[in-house]
């Protein structure tokens, strides 16, 4: 279904009447049983499996460039096996969960019922257009929702083959409504009865407000400065490996890549020229290698050359690490840029630099490191790179963010059973692992009475026997 094919049209009227049908085919069906919802996880599971070649298709074609490798490793794989662990994992996290009652209640008992929200709204983004769409849907479809997915409209190639993969289900399960903000705004003001957004946070902003209206739960997955810190002990080289994997992956398109990088400052120069070495090895050459990922498109390059402009014009130093030194422009990619003397009032130390740029601040002691991550927003990770425990533990009790690598970069998000998410400006609640499961679920609390019990003793008229009793408790 498309939002905003007819651009006078209003979207808001059909997306509400797919949410009406779903809810009511929820009504009618309000808790699918275990095999109901591994046959939905195994139904997407066959379509993604069979159209890979495809999805790598479509996201190259979107991107221009996109690795082959990383489209099957992190987007489809990563799909894959968030479906596997689900399937693995569902049949326990089903089954209600006792919890202990206090004697004066007893013999009643207490339990916590997971039940599924009813219908789910997800929004998606375009940098990871398939591994931020389907993992979502199919953590909602194992709690036993209904969805609604809205992806972005600057990946159209992906988000018209994610309609036709998802078309596997019938229209009243999943559906898929496709279109630009305006979609995206009314899809975000929908009575959802859980809404759960990935994106930018000026957008997470405005889905927040929307959500608001009908009290609807959110979820919102943003991005943010997540730092790379380096401990003086740590090989540079290896840290360097680490960084040009970590920063390029994607082009740098990636919510958790390393923003910037924290180093001690004798360590600077020798750090520039051990990731130059590194990017050199692991791209020789850039104009037609297909490892190496372009810019999605002409606004998000333009956004990234304002932001280098931006650092030279203020007096910093760009370094620039283009290993067979050629045209890129035209090919729509950038090479990998390292800011030195980077200041505060420059765009590449305020805003998410979502690309292939790489601001290195210098520190002196490692409490400057971290009092200059604490200082600013709480981004989405937090990648430490240092053998020494107690260090590790110190700096991770010091600094918050969504999540933390220590000694690699990205893999905590590759984890199934670790919970992703992150915390204040990065995004609120979590997914993958059972916080997945528990996300797009209602926990309610049920106290059974017994058929025997002592509650009428609570009851008025207030007797001696309830004045004895309270006695004893408050004694
Ligand atoms: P975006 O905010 O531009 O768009 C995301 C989605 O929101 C799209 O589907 C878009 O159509 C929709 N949208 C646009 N305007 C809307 C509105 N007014 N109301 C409701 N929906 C609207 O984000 P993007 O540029 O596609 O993605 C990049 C951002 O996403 C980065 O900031 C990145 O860090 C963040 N991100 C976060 C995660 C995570 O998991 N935490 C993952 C990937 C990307």
């Amino acid at each position: 279904m498309s939002g905003d094919r007819t651009p006078s049209a209003d979207p808001a009227p059909a997306i509400r009447a797919a949410l009406d049908r779903q809810r009511a085919a929820y009504l009618a069906e309000p808790m699918p049983s275990l095999q109901t919802r591994l046959e939905r996880l195994s139904r997407l599971e066959t379509a993604v499996r069979e159209r890979q070649e495809e999805l790598v298709a479509a996201v190259r074609a979107d991107f221009g460039e996109r690795s082959r490798h990383e489209t099957l490793g992190a987007e489809v794989f990563g799909t894959l096996s968030t479906i596997h662990w689900l399937k693995g994992h569902l049949a326990s996290w089903m089954r209600p969960e006792a919890r202990a009652i206090s004697w004066l209640f007893r013999p009643g008992r207490g339990e916590v019922r997971r039940q599924p929200k009813g219908v789910v709204g997800v929004i998606s983004p375009w940098n990871y257009p398939i591994y931020l769409a389907l993992p979502p849907v199919a953590t909602a479809l194992a709690a036993g929702n209904r969805v609604i997915l809205k992806p972005s409209e600057l990946s159209p190639r992906t988000s018209a083959l994610l309609e036709e993969v998802l078309s596997v289900f019938p229209d009243d399960l999943v559906r898929v409504v496709t279109g630009g903000p305006r979609t995206g705004a009314a899809f975000s003001s929908m009575p959802w009865d859980h809404l759960f957004y990935t994106g930018s946070s000026s957008v997470g902003r405005l889905v927040l407000a929307a959500a608001s209206q009908h009290l609807v739960p959110c979820t919102l997955e943003l991005g943010g400065k997540s730092p790379f810190i380096v401990h003086e002990s740590y090989p540079l080289k290896l840290a360097a490996q680490r960084l040009a994997f970590g920063k390029l992956y994607n082009a740098g398109q990636t919510c958790l890549a390393p923003d910037y990088a924290l180093i001690p400052r004798r360590h600077v120069e020798g750090f520039v020229e051990a990731v130059r070495a590194e990017v050199k090895r692991l791209y020789p050459t850039m104009r037609t290698n297909p490892d190496y990922t372009s810019i999605i498109n002409e606004g998000q390059l333009g956004r990234l050359e304002r932001t280098l402009e931006d650092a030279r014009d203020k007096g910093a130093r760009v370094v620039t690490v283009n290993p067979a030194d050629e045209e890129l422009r035209d090919v729509r990619k950038l090479p990998l840029s390292l800011v030195l003397d980077a200041t505060p009032e420059m765009t590449v130390l305020q805003d998410e630099i979502f690309g292939p740029i790489l601001p290195i601040v210098p520190y002196d002691t490692l409490d400057d490191a971290i009092r200059w991550v604490v200082e600013r927003p709480r981004p989405l990770a937090v990648y430490y790179f240092d053998h020494e425990r107690q260090r590790q533990r110190y700096l991770l009790d010091r600094t918050h963010s969504g999540g933390a690598c220590i000694n690699d970069v990205l893999l905590q998000v590759a984890q199934d059973a670790l919970p992703f998410g992150g915390i204040g400006a990065s995004g609120m609640g979590m997914y993958h692992g059972v916080e997945g499961l528990d996300t797009f679920s209602h926990r309610k609390a049920v106290f059974y009475q017994s058929r025997v019990n002592g509650g009428a003793l609570l009851h008025p008229p207030y007797g001696a026997l309830l004045d004895r009793l309270l006695k004893f408790l408050l004694r």
